[in-house]
């Protein structure tokens, strides 16, 4: 039983253990479970892994053959010669264009091979060392180069030309792996590049050569229309050669342009440094500019430092180009607002370093602005190219090439200087111009003698003005007082504390009264449009734009009749010169245009004749031409320097040349020349060449010379006076007292005959009549004693038909006495008019006459030379007190047969009178 019992509790116990175990085993199971199924996930993903793994792999391999076939693709059609190098430089791929060009039919025949081994056999090239140099330079650096070579690849005798680009192969850790070489054909561009070069030097040559053929015989052109014009009195005539002076006048301009533009493209543009004054050269291009904005409602500024240099080096001409085009398109671009030049100067070094120069040097720098229609930021750097004009749908209408900006901008470079802008679309435009000038003497371009004691109250509602007044003055140091408001102005005037006071014509009556009542000690100006004069006689005008010369000069009272003294022009009766010239015409042009310096001229046609004169006489200058058939002026030149003695060694030889082309001046001076002057003669630059060269003590100034003659009241020997015998009133009387009484009868006579006149319509009359007698008598002996038998006699039949009643005799001959009694005063008003001239006692006029200046544009409008020298003695029969300038710049302009200029100045005038019809 005990066991049993044992047995059973021995049983119990196993069970119980193998319970515990079972529970073990199953939490094992289920741990072992859980980590079966985790590993089977891992299986599962890698399997995933490996599966798109391979996919990738599969698309990789896919995508390397694309871009191998693209490759492939790529040397097959490419126009280019290509090799393609590995590490070691031999080759692994190349172009069909290559292979075709070399001849080869299959890569295997190079592929492996080096550069120079190919070279060698398939390529014809001088300079294979440096290509592999180059090559060589590619890998180590790293980097690409180019090298440009003739090569000929086929070795078939056809080089062309190639830009070679080498390139280095870099893998991702900048190992160089291999190389590629790229030849370029260039030979289509390059002969295209030669051909147009070889056109465009042609064009330029063409060019020059052609100026030189048109400008020659166009020398005889104007210069014989001209001597023409003096000579013929046949009005018909003179309005055909007119035509032809005026035609030959707009071709020479015509041609010069295209000159400046093909010395432009040939590099040739030279800049002449001369002497100049910086004050005449604004005076010039501001009248002109002014002329050019009366007929827009713009105002035109102009800001001057006065302590500028007056005196300075530098092209005045081509200056004055650069300022007149970049005015002229403001004005032209510009609808309303304002114009404005501006001139100012900073201190230079002579070679441009920054050094100052000790005031030798400065900077002009000149800014135009306008409020026009300005210039599209994008437009801005394409400007400056031939023929490009912008907005052309906009701008239609307003003439112009295209080739201002160009010449303009190549003039500022030419003189070291350059053109920059500043434009906002829609708003306006500044030009600002930098161009460097010596400066021989330091004197300011303005100054006011003791300005503080100058001060000024000035009015003008026009504000922009107002401000460029005030600030000259203050740059004059001037006092002033500025008012935009009529009775501030009219209040401070009364103060009676300024002496001068500036107003525009709005007020300047009341100005006038305020003076006048208050006594006071004020010069009153008036600030006055071009124009605007007339009616204010008396008061001295400051014509706008006032800027710091002008307004220097009103305060300092310099008048013009100063200004116009200094120019006066000389003869020279003791010189002698010689002109030689081939065309007989030629020489007659330039005797014509010598002679008013009234010297001694020989002409000769050929350099021998020249050398038989020189040896025989002494000259003073000798005018010779270049070209001359057998021994051209440049030979003759020699051989007269060869001649024995200092005179020959020294006398001034000026060469006469119809070639414009720069550097000419150079090379006369080097070939002895003294200087030289091209065709067609400029009468100023003719002055110039004569005051330079011939010398002090045979200048005689033309008005001290004429007022000797006239300084005793004689009356010159060429003068006559139609209807009166000079001759006989010489001999009769004194010429003092002749000239006494001539001079009366003009004061007296124009009384008689407006009682004639009267009288003559109640002849009946008896006491009518006896009065008549009396005053035809007194008309009889007066005319007489002036010499003037016919009109005399005339007076006198009409006193005995008087005496004795015979009215019809009168009815029928009054009228004509009195005709010709006024075509006597006609002629004698002439008369004194030149005598006066003469003397240089012209009678003072506050201005040039408007009415005669219309005349003379309408005559100069329609080439009528005999009525514009008319119009124009008429005006210079005056001292103005202002505006003798202009009289003086038309003499000029006639002279120099400018008469587009001289349309150009008057026309303003023309259209204010409203009588423009042009
Ligand atoms: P042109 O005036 O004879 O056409 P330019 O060379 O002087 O030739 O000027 C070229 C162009 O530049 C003009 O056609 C015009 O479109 C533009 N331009 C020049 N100056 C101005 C200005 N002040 N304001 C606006 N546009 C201008």
């Amino acid at each position: 039983m005990e066991q049993g019992y044992n047995n059973l509790n021995s049983a119990t116990a196993k069970i119980t253990f193998l319970e515990e175990e079972n529970k073990r085993l199953t939490v094992e199971n289920n741990a072992l479970t859980r980590k079966y199924q985790s590993a089977q996930d891992a299986i599962d993903r890698i399997n995933g892994y490996t599966r798109s793994r391979d996919k990738l792999y599969e698309s990789l391999i896919l995508k390397n053959n694309r871009q191998k076939n693209y490759f492939r693709l790529l040397l097959k059609n490419t126009q280019d010669s290509i090799l393609m190098l590995d590490h070691n430089q031999r080759l692994v791929y190349c172009s069909d264009v290559f292979m075709e060009l070399a001849g080869i039919s299959n890569i295997g025949f190079i592929s492996d091979r080096t550069l120079h081994e190919i070279f060698l056999e398939y390529v014809e090239c001088n300079v294979v060392k440096v290509i592999i140099e180059i090559l060589e330079q590619a890998i180590e650096q790293k980097k690409s180069g180019t090298v440009d070579h003739t090569l000929d690849i086929g070795r078939k005798g056809n080089p062309r030309h190639y830009r070679i680009f080498i390139a280095p192969m870099l893998d991702v850790k900048g190992t160089v792996e291999g190389t590629l070489l790229l030849f370029y054909d260039l030979t289509e561009i390059m002969e295209a590049k030669d051909q147009a070069e070889q056109a465009s030097r042609a064009k330029t040559v063409f060019l020059a050569q052609t100026s030189h053929e048109i400008r020659t015989p166009m020398n005889a052109v104007i210069g014989m229309s001209e001597l023409a014009l003096r000579a013929s009195a046949l009005s018909e005539a003179q309005e055909y050669v007119e035509g032809i002076k005026q035609a030959g006048l707009n071709l020479l301009s015509i041609i010069n342009d295209i000159l400046d533009i093909s010395k432009i493209e040939a590099g040739t543009l030279m800049v002449q440094p001369a002497p100049y004054l910086l004050a005449s050269l604004l005076n010039d291009v501001i009248s002109m500019i002014c002329l050019r904005v009366v007929k827009k409602p713009i105002v035109f500024i102009v800001d001057v430092d006065p302590a500028i240099p007056n005196n300075l080096v530098g092209d005045e001409v081509r200056i004055r180009q650069i300022l007149l085009n970049l005015l002229t398109n403001a004005v032209k671009y510009t609808e309303e607002g304002y114009i404005r030049l501006s001139v100012k100067k900073e201190a230079a070094a002579p070679d441009g370093s920054g050094n100052e120069s000790g005031g030798k040097h400065i900077n002009l720098l000149f800014a135009i602005t306008d409020s026009g229609i300005g210039i599209r930021e994008t437009d801005i750097p394409i400007l400056f190219t031939n023929f490009t004009r912008l907005d052309m749908k906009k701008n239609h209408g307003i003439e112009g090439t295209g080739l201002g900006l160009v010449i303009t901008r190549s003039l500022c470079k030419a003189m070291g200087g350059d053109i920059a802008l500043r434009s906002a679309y829609g708003t306006g435009s500044t030009f600002a111009v930098t161009i460097p000038q010596e400066v021989s003497s330091q004197d300011a371009l303005a100054q006011v003698e003791h300005p503080e004691a100058k001060g000024v109250v000035c009015f003008d509602k026009r504000k922009l003005y107002l401000d460029s007044i005030a600030l000259s003055l203050r740059e004059l140091r001037v006092p002033a007082e500025m008012s935009q408001s009529e009775e501030e102005f009219l209040r401070e005037l009364e103060r009676g504390i300024y002496p001068f006071a500036f107003t525009s014509v709005d007020v300047i009556e009341k100005a006038e009264r305020i003076i006048k009542e208050k006594s006071l000690d004020t010069t009153l100006v008036l600030l006055a449009n071009v124009g605007e004069i007339t009616s204010f006689r008396k008061i001295p005008p400051l014509i706008m734009p006032a800027y710091s010369v002008t307004i220097a000069n009103i305060l300092n009272r310099q008048t013009a009749i100063e200004r116009r003294r200094r120019r006066d022009r000389f003869i020279a009766p003791g010189a002698r010169v010689l002109v030689v010239d081939d065309i007989q015409t030629n020489l007659s042009v330039a005797k014509g245009l010598l002679s008013i310096f009234k010297l001694n001229i020989d002409t000769c046609i050929s350099g021998q004749d020249a050398i038989e004169k020189v040896k025989k006489t002494k000259y003073d200058i000798i005018f010779m031409d270049h070209m001359m058939p057998e021994m051209d002026g440049i030979e003759t030149t020699a051989a007269i320097r060869a001649l024995d003695g200092d005179y020959y060694r020294n006398v001034p030889i000026v060469a006469l040349t119809a070639n414009a082309i720069t550097g000419m001046r150079e090379m006369f001076l080097e070939k002895g020349f003294n200087d030289y002057i091209s065709k067609p003669i400029e009468m100023a630059k003719l002055g110039a060449i004569m005051e330079t060269w011939i010398s002090a003590e045979k200048k005689i100034s033309e008005s001290a010379e004429e007022k000797k003659e006239t300084g005793k009241g004689h009356i010159p020997e060429e003068f006559a006076i139609a209807g009166i015998d000079l001759q006989a009133g010489k001999n009769r009387y004194q010429e003092d007292a002749y000239l006494e009484i001539l001079r009366s009868y003009c004061v007296h006579t124009p009384a008689l005959l407006e009682k004639l006149e009267t009288l003559a319509e109640s002849l009946s009359v008896e006491q009518a009549r006896s009065e008549y007698t009396i005053v035809v008598h007194g008309l009889k002996g007066s005319t007489f004693g002036i010499c003037a038998e016919g009109a005399a006699k005339q007076a006198e039949a009409l006193e005995h038909a008087a005496r004795s009643g015979d009215i019809p005799y009168l009815e029928a001959n009054n009228a004509p006495l009195i005709a010709a009694v006024k075509a006597l005063l006609k002629n004698l008003e002439t008369f004194f008019k030149h005598i006066e001239a003469r003397a240089g006692k012209k009678p003072a006029a506050p201005m040039p006459d408007t009415a005669l200046l219309q005349n003379m544009y309408d005559a100069c409008k329609h080439f009528k030379a005999n009525l514009m020298e008319e119009a124009l003695k008429k005006l210079e029969a005056y001292q103005y007190e202002s505006g003798g300038d202009l009289v003086t710049w038309l003499r000029e302009q006639v002279d120099n047969l400018e008469y587009d200029a001289i349309q150009e100045r008057l026309r303003p005038l023309a259209a204010q009178s409203g009588k423009d019809n042009a």
